[in-house]
């Protein structure tokens, strides 16, 4: 029944993979690149002896956001390099790992590297919730919207016409919030042993508010478009109810306490950093928007393809092509009518910004 782990988004060149259909990621990220360009600048400690800079991006998926990111950090940290009185003038070199499932499309993500790109390159397939490389080697992880995928759906779950656990019974949240701890407490104990003392991890990832209960039925995350169509295809006899009820999304969005209280277990790591960034409905400003009718139909055709490019393989290899497509046609509709009736509710959930830094 577990789909182990997140399966990775559409690959490819093609007008549904995640290449052209990853803006509001992309946006998300740009939202917070003062505050990574500040983390580097403040926090990052680089040994003088140093060499080589060594960066990793976990959960690159197959671009182009990921290339933003790399570029992001090695712009700041020529700055830094250039303005720090014990590094100045040293010659150094930036070697970039991407990092992500072996399943990921790493073709692609070789293939659009941007022209004479300043690094030298390397992939690293495997799960972030295991160690990925030598101990005390990375300076400086990112890893952006891909922390909210945990690493399995927990063990025996039984959340009959729904596939994810927010707004579910406190049963199925508990199991969830349980898996997240465990992964989360994995993942940071893989990065304590591979950053070097004086080191950054910086996230974004998919984030709840303080003030929403993890089993709130909130309407402001993709996948319960996904499930509330799955529920009508059953009701019309195109879908299985057994297949429904055994696609469960091993996805969990915390709230920053709860990631901060895991964080606290861990003694190698401060925290400089912990906020939340939202942006209502995507907006590349991060203004909130009264918006018109021609807008709300485009939003939710762009919300639809966005989708498409994270679900589209793990909706097509459960219920096959045609449902997916059949899914993937009535999505816009469904985000649609949830813009009209719930005019004030933020389209997208807000995003976790965190830097750790690695004490000595
Ligand atoms: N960082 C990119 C891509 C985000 S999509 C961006 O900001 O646009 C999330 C990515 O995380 C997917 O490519 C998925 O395959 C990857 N991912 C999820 N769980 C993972 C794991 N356990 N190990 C490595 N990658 C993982």
């Amino acid at each position: 029944m577990a789909i182990a782990g997140a399966l990775p988004m559409v690959g490819g060149n093609g007008p549904n993979g995640y290449m052209h259909n990853s803006r509001y990621q992309k946006h998300r990220y740009a939202s917070t690149v003062h505050m990574v360009e500040e983390a580097i600048h403040q926090r990052l400690d680089i040994p003088s002896e140093t060499a080589t800079i060594r960066i990793a991006d976990l959960g690159c998926s197959v671009g182009p956001n990921t290339f933003h990111s790399v570029q992001t950090v090695a712009e700041a940290m020529k700055t830094k390099l250039r303005s720090s009185p014990s590094l100045q003038g040293k010659p150094f070199q930036l070697q970039v790992f991407f990092n992500d499932q072996v399943g990921n499309d790493f073709n692609t993500l070789f293939q659009t590297l941007p022209p004479n790109w300043p690094y030298f390159v390397a992939a690293v397939p495997g799960s972030f919730y295991s160690q990925l490389f030598p101990q005390d080697s990375i300076h400086y992880f990112n890893s952006s919207f891909a922390l909210h995928w945990l690493s399995k759906v927990p063990d025996g779950c039984c959340n009959k016409g729904r596939l994810h656990c927010h707004g579910g019974d406190r049963d199925i949240v508990s199991a969830y919030q349980a898996q997240f701890r465990a992964d989360m407490a994995a993942f940071l104990a893989a990065r304590a042993g591979e950053l070097v003392a004086g080191g950054l991890l910086v996230l974004q990832f998919v984030c709840r508010h303080e003030w929403m209960p993890a089993d709130a039925p909130r309407y402001d995350m993709w996948f319960a478009y996904i499930e509330s169509i799955l529920r009508e295809l059953v009701a019309e006899g195109k879908v299985k109810e057994d297949d429904l009820d055994s696609f469960q999304l091993p996805i969990y969005s915390p709230t920053i306490e709860e990631f901060k209280e895991i964080v606290g277990n861990i003694s190698s790591f401060s925290v400089p950093v912990a906020q939340i960034v939202d942006l209502h409905h995507g907006d590349d400003d991060g203004k909130t928007h009264e918006i018109c009718e021609s807008d709300r139909c485009e939003r939710a055709r762009d919300v639809g393809l966005a989708a498409r490019a994270v679900f589209g393989d793990m909706v097509g290899n459960k219920f096959g092509r045609d449902t997916a497509d059949e899914l993937f046609r009535r999505f816009p509709e469904a985000a649609y009518e949830y813009f009209v009736t719930h005019p004030n509710t933020p389209s997208l959930p807000p995003t976790a910004f965190v830097v750790l830094k690695k004490e000595d």
